[in-house]
């Protein structure tokens, strides 16, 4: 076994889909598997979910994997497609679509296969991302309902800040509830955070990617806050230690000297791994289950850890940087970053396994 492993816990994703569900207890779930299954695997993953009611994915080449791999549950294209050509492919794997603009309309309306797609109108509610404007809802849904290629429409819109309990999120809510509830159609609006903290979002399907990962997208609370278990854990192994005086200092650059006669623990994992080399001294990993803190610059294929604290600490020692006992959203900030973009970046040289069943 190579070095480092992120180990992916499937009783873990299986134990957050049920949090998940006990959160919304009556919508239906599409598991987001977007981004490689944020970094987690993406087969792996949607294999491990497969009491889900739906997968998410960003792009019709997931799809297309997703259904080489065998899986045929229900698959959503968050972001559609774009010309009669993907239209042809969407259909030939039975995936749904998102519309959020006239052009896709233009496509549908041409489309000359005997397909009939279930489409998921977005609304754009504020975040001015994806989706029509509310001024030209009524007319796109109008369209579709006349589209002899649609058998299905569905309303959704997606939450700009939902981790904040504020107005920005209640403006939202309000207006898609406004603005589709005169159509009686099945409605979509919650990400993660909004499954946690706005029970008022949830409505006929809710869409959590991050959560079913056992991440927590709350600002100062970590997944076990919420009875959620991380899925991945991303190890390494001690492979040097450095004994130093005062005042040496500690890799590249020497942002990092020692203030006390210090010990210096050598682990195998850098930004090569996709281990942020943004990450500031101070930061806190596992030594052998216990926690010390980063120390210096992060190198391509090394961190330097200040073990002086952890006197049993040698070299061979397992080090985990993220996962269990160490939750990726407690590191993100000393890399001034999110705890998603942690687990999407890991690096294609870093070995995905299987944890053993528990
Ligand atoms: C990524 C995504 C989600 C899931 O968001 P999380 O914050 O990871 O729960 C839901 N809906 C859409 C449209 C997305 O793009």
């Amino acid at each position: 076994m190579s070095f480092p492993v992120a180990t992916i816990d499937a009783a873990a994703l299986r134990s957050n889909l049920a949090v998940a569900r006990k959160m919304a207890p009556r919508s239906r779930i599409i598991a987001v598997v977007k981004a490689n299954g944020y970094g987690h695997g993406m087969i792996r993953v949607s294999r491990a979910l497969a009491d889900a009611d739906g997968l998410g994915v960003a792009r019709l080449s997931d799809a297309i994997v997703l259904r080489e791999a065998g899986i045929t549950q229900r698959i959503l294209l968050l972001e559609g497609v774009f010309g009669a050509e993907q239209f042809a492919l969407a259909a030939r794997e039975h995936c749904e679509i998102v519309v959020h603009s006239p052009e896709q309309i233009d496509v549908l309306e041409q489309f000359a296969g005997s397909h009939r797609f279930v489409v998921w109108l977005k609304l754009n509610s504020g975040m001015n991302r994806l989706g029509f404007h509310i001024e030209e809802f009524a007319a796109a849904y109008a369209r579709l309902h006349r589209c002899s290629s649609v058998s299905l429409v569905r309303v959704m819109t997606h939450l700009a800040e939902s981790e904040e309990r504020g107005e920005v999120t209640s403006k939202q809510l309000r207006l898609f509830d406004e603005s589709v509830a005169p159509l009686g159609l099945e409605r979509s609006v919650a990400n993660s955070a909004a499954v946690i903290s706005w029970p008022e979002s949830h409505q006929d399907w809710v869409r959590p990617g991050l959560m079913l990962y056992g991440m927590s997208p709350m600002p100062n609370k970590t997944a076990a806050d919420f009875g959620l278990r991380p899925a991945m854990t991303l190890s390494t192994h001690l492979i040097a230690v450095q004994n130093i005086g005062v005042g040496e200092a500690v890799g590249y650059n020497g942002i990092w000297r020692a203030q006390r006669p210090s010990r210096i623990g050598i682990a195998a994992i850098g930004y090569g791994d996709g281990f942020p080399r943004a990450t500031r001294s101070g930061a806190p990993v596992l030594v052998g289950g216990k926690e010390a803190p980063i120390a210096g610059r992060v190198s391509m294929d090394m961190i330097a850890i200040d073990i002086t604290d952890l006197p049993a600490a040698k070299s061979g020692d397992e080090v985990v940087v993220w996962g269990n006992g160490a939750p990726a959203e407690r590191l993100a900030p000393y890399a001034d970053t999110t705890c998603y973009e942690l687990v999407c970046r890991v690096a294609q040289r870093v070995t995905l396994r299987d944890a053993a069943p528990r």
